[in-house]
C-alpha cells in the first residue's frame, strides 16, 4: 500500500513535465483520440511508456489537467478515460447555523463532478439499502459495495488533501477493493 502510494506520487511529478496532450477530435472518451501519444511516450522513463495500463493512466492524468473544465459528461462514465468513479469525495462547509456535505465522484484519473450520496456511480442506484457498506478501522475510509451492480467505491473526506495525495489514495484503495471483490468472491468481472 505505502509503495503504491509513493510510486504514484512519483508518478504525479513526471506527468507535470510531460508534452500536453494534443487530441484529433473532441469527443468522449477523450482517451481515444490522443494524437500525439509517441511524443508523450518519448518524454516517460521506459517503465512507465511500456506498460500499457500505466501509459494509459499517464494519459489521461494529462488529459484531466488540460480539458477537465472544457468537458461535459453525458452519463455516468467518465469523459476523460471511460471508465466509472471509485471514490466519493465530502467537502464540508460549515455555514452560520448548520453543516453542509457536498459530494464529488472522483474518477481514477481524477475527473471530478458533483455527485449525490447514496448513488451508485456506475449504475444510478439509489438509497442507502443499495449498498453494503464497509469502514476502516479509524473511521476515515468509508467502503460501499452497490447491490446491483456489484460496483465498489470508497468514501472519504477531502479535507485538505492535494490532488497528488488523493490519487496516491485513490490507487491504494483499489487494490484493497480488489482484494474485497476476491474475499467476497461475488462480484462479476468480465475481464
Ligand atoms: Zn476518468
Ligand atoms: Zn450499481
Amino acid at each position: 500500500m505505502q509503495s503504491i502510494y509513493k510510486y504514484i506520487i512519483r508518478l504525479e511529478e513526471l506527468i507535470i513535465s510531460s508534452p500536453k496532450p494534443v487530441l484529433n477530435r473532441f469527443e468522449p472518451p477523450l482517451i481515444k483520440n490522443v494524437e500525439n501519444i509517441e511524443e508523450i511516450k518519448k518524454a516517460l522513463p521506459e517503465d512507465v511508456a511500456s506498460d500499457k495500463a500505466l501509459l494509459d493512466y499517464t494519459l489521461s492524468r494529462l488529459l484531466v489537467n488540460e480539458f477537465s473544465q472544457k468537458i461535459e459528461a453525458a452519463n455516468l462514465s467518465c469523459p476523460i478515460c471511460g471508465n466509472y468513479p471509485t471514490l466519493l469525495l465530502l467537502d464540508k462547509k460549515p455555514t452560520l447555523s448548520f453543516e453542509v456535505v457536498e459530494a464529488r465522484s472522483r474518477c481514477i484519473c481524477g475527473y471530478e463532478r458533483v455527485h449525490e450520496r447514496f448513488m451508485c456511480p456506475r449504475c444510478g442506484s439509489k438509497g442507502r439499502e443499495v449498498f453494503e457498506s464497509y469502514v476502516t478501522r479509524r473511521g476515515e475510509v468509508k467502503v460501499f459495495r452497490c447491490k446491483k451492480c456489484g460496483h465498489i467505491f470508497g468514501e472519504v473526506d477531502r479535507d485538505g488533501l492535494s490532488d497528488k495525495e488523493i490519487q496516491g489514495l485513490h490507487f491504494a484503495l483499489r487494490l484493497a477493493f480488489r482484494d474485497l471483490e476476491k474475499s467476497e468472491g461475488g462480484v462479476e468481472n468480465p475481464d
